[in-house]
């Protein structure tokens, strides 16, 4: 049993940043995050970004999609997004890819752009909501409010194009309360998957400014971590795939860099995943510190990483509790990617799931 999603899709990605934007939203510099400066890219762009990562891709990867990121594609000119849809098309035809997908403004789905789209191989569409909460979207700067994401959403399923949402934590005005009142808003959306992204400063952003006058407080790194943890656990309790956890590594996005604070790290979405664990272990390990303090630890193989935690931070988290003699860890393909096992010296075992029915039982004597 796999730990991950089996499939394993190629996204080619046509930087266009902030092409089709309205106004510039408080978090946003998407020159920062894509290193792209150029707005919008020309057929020979295309061309050599879909031959460069095919080249570089395994061939068994599938499917494969060019993807129109760091604009608001649907907020284009007509023409503009006729040409570039037609670019992306022509290597439909010629096989190199299978469909095409694109980011786009809740505030942007309407019958007439949706009708722009019928002649072109659309298959997801990824509407940029970052919040469910009014307050917190017109702090952000963003110039629609939830109900217009849950009405684009509605548009998009009806015409049976898979649609992702993206969404942020730590924005303004949002607290922990805030961020899980608005995934499970976003969960009820029924959403095909979701992306999460934690809010960090980025150098050209109005955040920036406020941050530098004291009016913005970013989260902490832990902060950002735990409010993902939590989101991620609530989206794939509801079945719905967490596709991304945090920016995409890069040297510009290196702090100091693009990023003047925040909670930024280039392993975010391994750290979120070691947070769910430690929090699982702990949790199980109780009654069997309490015994004999010898502790071992199994999940499914992939996810031995996550139990270690970075570092092995995890481990030391274990090792510092009272009563805690030793702590090993390994794998267990028997596992499902959200199970946890801790057995001691005895032979007892303990069973926990962070997500899904719960299991063969939490806890299973020896
Ligand atoms: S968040 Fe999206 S809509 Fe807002 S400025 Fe950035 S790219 Fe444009």
């Amino acid at each position: 049993m796999s730990a991950d999603a089996p499939s394993k899709p190629l996204i080619i990605p046509i930087f266009i940043p902030h092409a089709g934007c309205p106004h510039r939203c408080a978090f946003c510099d998407q020159a920062a995050i894509t290193h792209v400066r150029s707005t919008l890219p020309d057929n020979a762009a295309i061309d050599a970004q879909v031959r460069n990562f095919r080249f570089a891709a395994r061939p068994d990867r599938h499917p494969v999609q060019i993807a129109f990121y760091g604009g608001n594609f649907l907020g284009l000119s007509e023409s503009t997004i006729h040409s570039l849809l037609t670019a992306a098309r022509e290597h439909v035809r010629r096989g190199d890819v299978h469909s095409i997908r694109f980011s786009t403004r809740p505030d942007t789905i309407d019958d007439r752009r949706l009708a722009l789209l019928s002649d072109f191989p659309v298959r997801e569409v990824e509407l940029g909501a970052q919040s469910m909460d009014d307050r917190v979207l017109a702090l952000s700067n963003r110039g629609h409010t939830a109900e217009t994401t849950r009405r684009a959403a509605a548009m998009l399923k009806a015409r049976g194009y898979n649609v992702g949402i993206q969404m942020m934590v730590g924005l303004p005005g949002e607290d922990p309360e805030g961020a899980a009142a608005s995934g499970r808003a976003v969960a009820d959306l029924r959403p095909d998957f979701v992306r999460i992204y934690p809010t960090v400063v980025l150098r050209g952003s109005v955040l920036a400014r406020r941050f530098r006058e004291g009016r913005y407080p970013p989260l902490s790194l832990a902060d950002g971590v735990g409010r993902t943890a939590a989101l991620r656990l609530l989206f794939e309790g509801r079945g719905i795939p967490v596709i991304r956890t945090g920016l995409q590594a890069s040297a510009d996005l290196a702090p100091g860099a693009a990023i003047v604070a925040g909670p930024y790290h280039p392993a975010f979405g391994h750290l979120v995943l070691s947070k769910i664990f430690l929090d699982m272990m702990v949790d199980a390990s109780g009654e069997l510190i309490a015994a004999s303090g010898e502790l071992f630890f199994k999940a499914h193989p992939r996810r031995v990483n996550a139990l270690r935690g970075m570092g092995n931070g995890n481990l030391r988290a274990l090792e510092s509790r009272p009563g805690v003699r030793s702590v090993r860890v390994g794998g267990d393909p028997a596992l499902g990617p959200w199970d946890l096992t801790v057995s001691d010296r005895t032979g007892r075992t303990i069973f926990r799931r962070a997500v899904g029915s719960p299991g063969p039982g939490s806890s299973t004597g020896a």
